[in-house]
């Protein structure tokens, strides 16, 4: 079993809490708070019961090495602003001073621990440095959902060294929505795709397609369908490769009685730039010259349709090119018909990345049952695959 946190006496302990904290930044500034919102509970609650707390994060790709563009000063002061408390740091994650602090900690402090990959030991999850991670606290907890399924040495190695190790709020709630509810989804059951890549939601597809009643297809993922299909798709974006896999998943769609739709009309331009002049086209047969960048009204009609009479969705990938003025049209319709279905008491769960950063930009995050933190951890665990730091955790 996995223990969460209610699993624990953290009074006068000191807790070491793997938060993800890898926010997007414009150098300075934190740019979008939403993660470290998310691990707010998990954070007061430890502070309530009376426990000291340090906080174990990376932040991008420093290379192993110090680099001031990647420091989480910003974010831990963001972090006071959010919890209206005074957060210690200390520039070293894993030197005798910053050890110290964590030892001198009082109940109901906070140490926030500078970017763990500011060490090579990080990523290639070397015991040495897990070692002296694991010196911070008596208690580890993981609540880095976004991270989960990478091995390295704050998520899985310090793990492996802290007999008294659980999970937080945050990751209990990733795992009963990405997990609980998609093994048992109330029907009729939606699942809504988009973005570039079919390659990376494959595996999630073919999982689904034993579950699902009905597959929304948007995004740039379309056209490889769309040219499966023996269709024009002009100068839009395809892979090629992938090509036989597409025609594998609308036989097997058809073999399970699984409603696959995708788009009937397409918005296309030129190219995907603020300004551009767009057309609509019915997606038989898309102009040579042109590329489609986003769902046409036709299909966002279709879409919104089944979504609304669902009573669980689970959406992952924009229907467009969501981050150019013009393009999000889609993106954003299929956002409004979840939050609608959520109203009326369906489930509706966004996988992270790209999807959940456009659900934040149009400010409907609140009105969905859950967003998640993670991109490639949401894909891992909806496909069905496990997350190495919560194998580790298991005792
Ligand atoms: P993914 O990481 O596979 O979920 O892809 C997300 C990206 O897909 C976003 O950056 C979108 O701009 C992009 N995208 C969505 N629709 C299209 C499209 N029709 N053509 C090209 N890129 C697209």
């Amino acid at each position: 079993m996995i223990k969460s946190l209610k699993y624990f006496d953290v009074k006068n302990r000191k807790v070491m809490i793997r938060v993800d904290f890898n926010v997007p930044m414009d150098g300075e500034r934190v740019m979008d708070d939403f993660r470290l919102r998310a691990a707010v509970p998990t954070i007061m609650d430890c502070l309530q019961q009376g426990a000291s707390v340090i906080l174990v994060s990376h932040l991008g790709r420093p290379q192993g090495k110090p680099d001031n563009s990647f420091s989480l000063v910003p974010v831990g002061e963001t972090l006071a602003d959010l919890l209206e408390l005074p957060i210690k740091f200390s520039d070293d994650c894993v030197s005798q001073d910053a050890r110290d602090v964590s030892l001198g900690l009082k109940p109901g402090e906070i140490h926030l621990l500078e970017n763990t990959r500011f060490h090579p030991g990080e990523e290639n999850n070397d015991p040495n440095f897990s070692a002296l991670l694991a010196k911070h606290a008596q208690i580890y907890i993981n609540d880095a959902f976004g991270t989960s399924h990478r091995a390295h040495a704050s998520n899985t190695g310090v793990a492996k060294l802290t007999p008294q190790k659980g999970i937080g709020h945050l990751m209990e709630k990733e795992i009963h929505f990405l997990k609980g509810i998609m093994s048992k989804p109330e029907k009729p059951f939606t699942i809504i795709l988009g973005g570039a890549k079919l390659k990376t939601k494959v595996e999630l597809i073919k999982r689904f397609l034993f579950e699902a009643d009905t597959l929304l297809i948007g995004g740039g993922m379309v056209f490889t369908f769309l040219k499966a299909q023996g269709k024009e798709i002009g100068k839009s974006l395809v892979d090629d490769s992938m090509i036989p896999v597409a025609k594998e998943i609308i036989g097997l769609a058809h073999q399970r009685k699984v409603k696959l739709m995708l788009p009937v009309d397409i918005v296309c331009a030129t190219a995907a730039k603020e300004g551009a002049k767009t057309s609509v086209h019915s997606s038989r047969e898309l102009p040579k010259t042109k590329m489609g960048l986003d769902i046409g009204p036709g299909t966002m009609d279709r879409f919104r349709d089944e979504i609304v009479k669902s009573k669980t969705i689970i959406w992952n990938g924009p229907m467009g090119v969501f981050e150019v003025p013009g393009f999000e049209k889609g993106t954003m319709s299929v956002a409004d018909a979840m939050a609608d279905a959520a109203e009326t008491g369906s489930i509706t769960v966004v996988g992270g990345g790209d999807s959940a950063s456009a659900i934040n930009d149009f400010g409907l995050i609140h009105k969905m049952s859950h967003v998640s933190t993670g991109g490639g951890a949401s894909l891992q665990l909806l496909s069905g695959k496990t997350l190495p730091a919560l194998e580790v955790l298991e005792v």
